[in-house]
């Protein structure tokens, strides 16, 4: 569904990936952990066209698309649910839903959506007329993962969905990505600092250091790998 070849992204002269291969099945959860400025946020901004990388290439769907813009990219089934939520604080959750769908042109499809993600997320049903600023970081945390979905996507991106959050959210907010996996077909990229829950519910994952894949393969090897659980799993 996904692959990255060779990627190599800049911020002007700093070299952040560094000839980055992976890829993600159809279907599949994958993981993308590493430490602080490992590269993963510049990753998933070159999935989907919010940076463009000098050299390789982005498959999706069989289609090159590095170098495609962002907004296109999102007309093909991929959301990006970007680190600190980013949702509209002075709009209401119902308006930033709406706002998340400003691709869709059919308002009922717009309408059984937003009540789809009512559904998966009661909590924003309850606070549907509410100022998006005024809610807590859990809240706005599912007010972004449900605007991403309104586009209903192929593929979803999550930056960090459990940063700064309380452990009764972030069992929440996992759950709900797991759901989204079995029950729609939703095929996951999540990039976590919180490892232990992330490779928990991956199929596979990609350890990324300074710009680079130092190793893969499936979550639960990775999991039991002692320089990752020396490294990131707070193993002494
Ligand atoms: P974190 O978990 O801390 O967000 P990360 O793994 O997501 O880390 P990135 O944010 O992708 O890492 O950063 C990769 C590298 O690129 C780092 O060296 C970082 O300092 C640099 N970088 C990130 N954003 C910018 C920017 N806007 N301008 C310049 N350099 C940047």
């Amino acid at each position: 569904m996904l692959e990255l070849r060779d990627i190599h992204t800049y911020y002007g002269q700093i070299h952040a990936l560094k000839g980055l291969s992976m890829n993600v099945n159809q279907g599949e959860i994958v993981a993308l952990i590493g430490g602080n400025g490992a590269g993963k946020t510049t990753t998933l901004r070159t999935i989907s066209g919010m940076m463009k990388p000098k050299q390789g290439s982005v498959s999706y769907l069989g289609q090159n698309v590095s170098g495609v813009p962002s907004h296109t990219i999102m007309g093909r089934g991929m959301s990006h649910v970007p680190e600190g939520r980013r949702i509209f604080p002075q709009l209401t959750v119902r308006e930033n839903l709406e706002v998340g769908a400003y691709t869709v042109s059919n308002k009922k499809t717009v309408e059984e959506r937003i009540q789809e993600g009512f559904a998966l997320f009661p909590r924003l049903k309850e606070r549907e007329t509410q100022l998006g600023g005024t809610m807590s970081g859990g809240e706005q945390q599912m007010l972004a993962i449900a605007r991403a979905l309104m586009v209903a996507p192929k593929l979803l991106l999550l930056d960090e969905p459990s940063m700064g959050l309380s452990p009764l959210f972030v069992e929440a907010i996992f759950d709900i990505i797991e759901r989204l996996n079995k029950e729609r077909g939703t095929t996951i990229l999540l990039v976590e600092q919180n490892a232990s829950m992330a490779l928990g519910i991956a199929q596979r994952a990609y350890v990324l250091q300074t710009g680079e894949i130092k190793l893969s393969g499936q979550a639960a090897d990775i999991a039991a790998d002692e320089t990752v659980r020396k490294a990131y799993l707070g193993d002494e």
